[in-house]
């Protein structure tokens, strides 16, 4: 009979693994059941996000708090059966790294499923209150509308540039990645980009890591408006004991305010570029052309 492994030796176990590029499948787990969840009992609530193959929610493993937050969502809408977590330690040397890493693996872990269009959340996702089966359907018209060269839908962003490209559907240059559904070009584009090369070069106002790399990204569309903002909840990429903040970039980009600056900011975002959807669609066409 074998002896069960000892902690250390199933860490030692998945560090070896890790070094050999295999994925640690003990990270990833299904959601709980839960019996008020009538999409959990089977039940034919009309939420039918089929079209979809596979859902994946980021949570850190040391924050269950956020994780079970980010499960109440997921029965909400009805994405509870489909969707599974993937649990990561918290990167403490760089957060960034940390998170880029954690995107990649999903990507790995998806394409090794065979999958082919995938929705990635971030465990700080908060769904729109008026979610209804109509809704989800919008976003498989959505998804069907879209051109050949489409890499990524946002059902939710951060809109730093945007216009209509039919009903309900944005071309857009945005920032954050809470909520995306991405498709075999971007899960292969990111199961092969480790965090290194490509964040330094992508580096700007909206953070430094896999947001800024999809906001550089041609192949952008967004369902507007918008399903899900990042709720305001305490981040855990936040440096504990930082200095105070000094500069106004500090006090966005890094600050314990940041999460509500952007919770609030996302909807209002929205709205203005798409008021300024004429100058961007110009933007645009220019950039095409030089
Ligand atoms: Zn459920």
């Amino acid at each position: 009979m074998l002896a069960e492994l000892s902690s250390e030796e199933r860490r030692a176990g998945r560090t070896a693994a890790a070094a050999r590029g295999e994925l640690d499948e003990t990270r990833f787990e299904s959601l709980a059941r839960d019996g008020s969840c009538p999409h959990c009992a089977d039940c034919r609530t009309g939420y039918d996000w089929s079209f979809l193959d596979g859902v994946y929610c980021i949570s850190l493993r040391s924050r269950p708090d956020r994780a079970a937050r980010a499960a109440r969502e997921l029965h909400r809408v009805g994405l509870c059966s489909q969707a599974r977590f993937y649990r990561p330690d918290r990167d403490h040397e760089l957060p960034a790294r940390g998170i880029w890493e954690s995107h990649r693996t999903v990507a790995r872990h998806a394409l090794g499923r065979g999958l082919e269009r995938v929705l990635v959340l971030e465990d700080d996702v908060r769904f729109a209150r008026w979610i209804r089966p109509r809704t989800v359907a919008r976003v498989r018209r959505a998804l069907e509308t879209l051109p050949a060269d489409w890499r990524i839908l946002y059902l939710g962003h951060l809109p730093l540039r945007a216009y209509p490209v039919g009903l309900g559907v944005l071309r857009t240059r945005s920032g954050c990645a809470h909520a995306y559904i991405a498709n075999r070009e971007l899960l292969r584009w990111l199961a092969a980009t480790p965090f290194a090369p490509v964040a330094r070069e992508v580096g700007g106002m909206v953070g430094r890591g896999i947001d800024a790399a999809y906001r550089a990204m041609p192949g952008a569309y967004a369902v507007f408006p918008m399903l899900a903002v990042q709720a305001p909840v305490t981040s855990d990429h936040m440096a504990t004991g930082e200095k105070p903040i000094r500069r106004l970039k500090h006090l966005i980009t890094r600050s314990p305010l940041r999460p509500y600056l952007l919770s609030f900011a996302m909807r209002p975002a929205e709205w203005a570029a798409l008021m300024l959807s004429p100058l961007w669609w110009w933007l645009e066409r220019e950039e095409r052309r030089a």
